[in-house]
């Protein structure tokens, strides 16, 4: 072999989706909301990743203070306010493929994979960590003019329930696509990627490559029932388990999603994979129609 084969690289996990940036924002939320910051540093090796001016992250972070930690689709929003109430402005990430974060205590050494880390009062330290280097930062005083993709977003994928089903079916009526790129479409609904659209459309019995116009009215409802279920399932796993680490991700609870070769925990089926390692789909033909 010329050279060596190229070595595959290693599988390092999936974005972050609605669950886990919501269990996120209920764990941290408390913890920093009403805290003052005092500090702020970036990774010079990551500053790229910050779409501002680097200077301005560092000198206008602190003597804010984190007034609301907030989720919208794929992002977390830390509102921030300066002393008395003034100059709100809002850090909204995305974190993309592997972006992490870590909310550490005291003295703890700091990962290579850092980009920015602010100190906030208490000894506390949170950390925005990148082993991809894909995440997308910003620090805007408007959302909605200044975060790129944020106004086309659709209503949250955890408001279904509330919307009823009416609604859902003529939102969903509205999109042609097939199933599994419905499902991770933000102007559909925001906040479900590559790994929840596997586990909503296994819940809801319907396979992925199904075209949307090919759903029977019962179809349509199960669709609707299931990403709920899947989305309060999964915070609720991740809420429970006393081990989990955000900057770790665990999925083990999924029932399809990365379990390709894996058995059908539903009917005993060898669960399909398509689709790359990278970004693979999992679904199972024994009980998926
Ligand atoms: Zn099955």
């Amino acid at each position: 072999m010329r050279g060596g084969a190229k070595p595959v690289p290693p599988y390092l996990g999936d974005m972050p989706e609605l669950p886990e940036l919501e269990a996120l924002r209920l764990r941290l939320g408390p913890r920093l909301e009403g805290k003052l910051i005092t500090a702020a540093t970036v990774n010079p090796k990551k500053a790229h990743l910050l779409r501002y001016p680097v200077d301005n992250f560092a000198l206008e972070l602190p003597a804010r203070r984190i007034t609301s930690l907030t989720r919208r689709g794929k992002h977390l929003v830390f509102g921030t306010e300066l002393g008395g109430g003034g100059s709100p402005r809002w850090l909204v990430i995305n974190p993309m493929l592997g972006g992490r974060f870590q909310l550490v205590e005291g003295e703890a050494a700091v990962p290579a994979t850092e980009v920015f880390t602010l100190r906030v009062e208490g000894k506390r330290e949170l950390r925005y960590l990148d082993f991809r280097d894909m995440g997308r930062i910003y620090w805007v005083g408007d959302c909605q003019g200044e975060v790129p993709g944020w106004t086309g977003q659709g209503p949250e994928a955890d408001s279904v329930a509330e919307m009823g089903f009416e609604v859902f079916r003529k939102r969903l009526r509205r999109f042609r696509d097939e199933l599994k790129d419905l499902l991770r479409n933000q102007e559909f609904l925001a906040g479900i990627g590559n790994a929840y659209s596997d586990e909503i459309l296994f819940e809801a019995r319907l396979l992925p490559l199904r075209r949307r116009a090919s759903l029977k009215p019962a179809e349509e409802e199960a669709l609707f029932q299931a990403i709920p279920v899947v989305l309060t399932r999964a915070v609720e796993a991740i809420l429970a388990n006393p081990n989990y680490e955000e900057s770790k991700q665990d999925r083990s609870f999924m029932a399809v999603h990365m379990k390709g070769g894996k058995t059908c925990p539903r009917c005993g089926h060898r669960i399909s994979q398509l689709g790359t390692n990278r970004e693979p789909l999992n679904f199972c033909r024994g009980c998926q129609l």
